[in-house]
């Protein structure tokens, strides 16, 4: 029998692997079953319902075993959270290739999926449990940061303060929604069925306070609403029933949406319970069954959704599936409100704009608060980056290696790399920084209820483009990249390219993110010009793109 380690990455500059990105996909493996970091770290559960990191205890040994091998001139291959093969590449290939749960599309479903993953031959990699460059909640909490912003921006003048926002689940990436409403300066109400996550978001300051009731939630809430003050407040209990809740006594809030697992109805979204009923015996004994009351619960949470919509809330789907799941279980109009992209997001993906963060292998909070100071004199003229880095850099607890995310666009994520790199040459950062972003991303993910819900030219399915980008993070020096299926939105909903590089200091570390962080941003800018979006189309102009298609 494997025993179950506790993992936490090593620090500092010394390392033992024969480079820096071997070194760095090892730390970063580790780094995402660090138990500060993840949700289930005993499952190899990193975030996101079963989003795993290894497929299992022998093959998360194994990867770093072969890690610690494996040549500047070698490329190990990852079939679904399992090392496969040691290939003979060359100096400038990715030390890794990871490819997680992609199934052919006729049988890209759950349970296809779930058949092979009890077979022991598949996992679902969500996108950065399997890629490992999950850096805890406050890799999402950017995102959600630039969610909020855009729907105040968009609704309320510009900020959220004297508004209430309801939202539900606060798991690894929900667990942003409160603090990110906050920042926004508005006032929250996160439904959560389980104790123990509520527990965890007040321990690292993302929730500011737990309400007894429904009664005592609203309480609190149009208190500190009227007051003109930000709060956060957890509420215990199950969407689905919390929500058409608030329809009956009439309460509208400004802002609605939801981030429970939505996406995966068997494991993620918890149906209502029966007196007495133990819901992991009926998931066993009558999967069916159980999977019709998780619909169900969820037909009931939209149907909510949609009614306080009508009554004057702004409601947005926020790319979990939620809609779908209910379209399934027979709302009709599940869908008459919009996902977040379309809602408040696609103008920053046409500048190629989107998530760019980092980690310190050090270990020490100091570089990034060094890489922080960088970053704020390298833009000044941008000011939502300097809001946020200096909200970041006093607020946020690190969890597991001290890390940070920003949102930059396409000729942006390159100068900030290659600064970073320059940092690591002269001494200003003690150890090498691992860079790498989310797969809520301008140009390599095709999710037709998310990223790419509602694209103008009608191509939100088209996935040759994640493939494109993919391609071209191999192409273009990445020190590891994975192609995935079905994150975010659960299987048969997306298809998503990751990608990861490292600073060292070298010059063929500045090599590779030179090219790297270049053209996977631009891959952002090249799929919204395609599509039609002119302001894509400015952008390829403006920053020097090459896009024969369209005479730019
Ligand atoms: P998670 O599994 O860690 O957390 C989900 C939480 O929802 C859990 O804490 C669970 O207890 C709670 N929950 C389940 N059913 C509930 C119910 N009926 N009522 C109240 N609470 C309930 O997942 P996560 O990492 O937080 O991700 C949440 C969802 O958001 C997933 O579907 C994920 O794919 C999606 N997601 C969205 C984005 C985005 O940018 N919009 C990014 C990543 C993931």
């Amino acid at each position: 029998m494997t025993t179950i380690p506790v993992v936490r990455a090593a620090r500092g500059s010394t390392r033992t692997a024969k480079g820096w990105i071997q070194e760095a996909a090892k730390r970063m493996l580790m780094n995402n079953l660090d138990p500060e970091v993840a949700e289930h770290p005993e499952q190899l559960i990193v975030y996101g319902g079963r989003g795993k990191a290894a497929r299992d205890w022998p093959s998360f040994h194994r990867i770093i075993e072969v890690l610690d091998r494996l040549e500047n001139d070698q490329t190990l291959l990852v079939q679904s959270g399992k090392p496969v093969a040691v290939l003979n590449t060359h100096q400038l290939a990715p030390r890794v290739l990871i490819a997680n749960s992609n199934l052919v599309p006729h049988w890209a479903t759950w349970e296809t999926f779930d058949r092979l993953d009890q077979a022991g031959l598949m996992m679902y990699g969500q996108m950065t449990a399997g890629s490992w460059i999950y850096i805890g909640t406050q890799g999402i909490l950017q995102g959600t940061y630039e969610t909020f912003a855009g729907a105040a921006q968009k609704h309320f003048g510009g900020s959220l303060k004297g508004t209430i926002t309801v939202t539900a689940g606060l798991g690894g990436m929900g667990g942003a929604q409160p603090l990110a409403v906050r920042l926004a300066g508005g006032v929250c109400i996160c439904i959560e069925v389980d104790p123990t996550r509520i527990q965890k978001r007040l321990e690292t300051r993302y929730l500011d306070t737990v309400a007894a009731s429904l009664d005592d939630a609203l309480t609190q809430a149009q208190a500190a609403r009227d007051a003109g003050e930000a709060l956060s407040i957890g509420l215990l209990g199950n969407a689905a029933e919390l929500l058409p809740d608030l329809v009956r006594r009439g309460f509208t809030p400004d802002l609605v949406t939801d981030q429970t697992s939505a996406h995966d109805p068997m494991w993620g979204y918890l149906p209502v319970p029966r007196p007495d009923e133990d819901l992991n015996e009926l998931r066993r004994t009558r999967p069916d069954e159980y999977l019709q009351r998780a619909r169900e619960g969820m037909a009931a949470h939209v149907r909510a959704i949609i009614e306080l919509q009508r009554r004057g809330a702004v409601a947005f789907d926020y790319g979990n599936n939620l809609r779908e799941q209910a379209r399934l279980a027979g709302v009709d109009d599940a869908f008459s409100y919009p996902g977040f992209v379309p809602a408040f997001i696609r103008d920053s993906f046409c500048e190629g704009r989107g998530p760019f963060r980092w980690v310190a292998l050090s270990g020490d909070p100091a570089d990034i608060h060094a890489t922080d100071q960088a970053l704020l004199e390298l833009f000044p003229e941008d000011a939502r980056l300097q809001s946020w880095l200096r909200y970041a850099a006093d607020q946020i607890s690190f969890q597991g290696l001290p890390a940070r995310i920003c949102w930059l666009g396409y000729r942006e994520r390159d100068r900030a790399a290659l600064l970073f790199n320059q940092m690591v040459a002269d001494g200003r950062l003690s150890a090498p920084i691992v860079i790498g972003r989310d797969h809520l991303d301008a140009g390599s993910v095709a999710s037709p209820y998310r990223e790419t819900e509602a694209m103008l030219d009608g191509s939100d399915a088209v996935s040759d483009w994640p493939l494109l980008n993919f391609a071209t993070g191999v192409a273009s020096g990445a020190g590891w990249m994975s192609f995935h299926h079905g994150g975010g939105v659960g299987m048969g909903y997306s298809q998503h390219s990751g990608l990861v590089a490292v600073a060292d200091g070298s010059e063929e570390a500045a090599w590779r993110l030179s090219r790297c962080l270049t053209n996977d941003p631009a891959m952002g800018v090249i799929r919204h010009a395609d599509a039609g979006y002119e302001l894509a189309q400015d952008v390829a102009r403006d920053r020097g793109l090459d896009l024969p298609s369209l005479g730019i």
